[in-house]
């Protein structure tokens, strides 16, 4: 029997493989979910009720994934905001997964940044228009290595934080999130089909703010190696 090699018209994108800590193995990653407002303190600050409503998503695209520690400043904005973020990487996937059930699909867990045109994601917001020119755009979700829960455990505390060029900018515990890493997953399922290779960004603390070339944005959180990030 012959291999059957597909006839693409040209080649295909790469797949992109997210690094895994100490280890040349990548994770490959199908799609990036991103929860919004799923800390109270960010929901205020954003304007926003903090009661536990029914939580949201958006997707960024996989190849807006960056794991080199760089962050080029993006084309049409002046206000591109930092959004420190534990990051959940799936082993497995399905439909309808019980919350009780939802920690057996995770393979680790990494810290990720959803850079945000906050200026062009406010206008989007204002016309009723999709966030994606906001948020899913060139190198707009730098991640670090993803630590296994082998090693890491399940976090269902801990703190979280960023600090620029050793300013401290956001903090927040993982103990304070709107929906659990288990409730995400699990409601996620219900309206997709989840698969290995699913990331999903879990929210972000309160205190997003601007960030301009030159910055250094350290992402910190106990258990998982510092991940930097240079505003270029
Ligand atoms: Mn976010």
């Amino acid at each position: 029997m012959s291999d059957v090699v597909a006839d693409y018209i040209f080649n295909p994108p790469t797949v992109v493989g997210a690094p895994i800590k100490d280890t040349q193995k990548l994770f490959p990653v199908r799609r990036v979910y991103c929860i919004g407002r799923n800390y109270a303190a960010h929901a205020i600050e954003m304007g926003h009720d903090p009661d536990r409503e029914s939580p949201f998503f958006f997707q960024k695209n996989p190849d807006n994934l960056d794991f080199s520690g760089t962050f080029p400043y993006p084309a049409k904005s002046n206000d591109v905001h930092h959004e420190i973020e534990l990051v959940v990487a799936l082993k497995k996937g399905g439909t309808n997964i019980a919350v009780k059930d939802a920690l057996e699909h995770v393979y680790g867990y990494a810290l990720g940044l959803d850079m945000t045109r906050r200026d062009l994601q406010g206008e989007m917001k204002k016309a009723g228009r999709p966030w994606e020119i906001g948020k899913a755009f060139e190198h707009s979700a730098p991640m670090g290595p993803i630590v296994p829960a082998g090693e890491f455990g399940h976090p269902s505390s801990g703190e979280i934080q960023l600090k620029v060029n050793d300013e401290l900018r956001q903090s927040g515990d993982v103990n304070q999130l709107i929906w659990k890493i288990p409730e995400m997953i699990a409601y996620l399922s219900e309206y997709y089909e989840l698969a290995a290779g699913d990331l999903i960004f879990s929210g972000t603390p309160a205190g997003v703010a601007a960030v301009k070339k030159g910055d250094v944005m350290i992402c910190q959180m106990e258990g998982i190696e510092d991940f930097e990030v240079t505003v270029v």
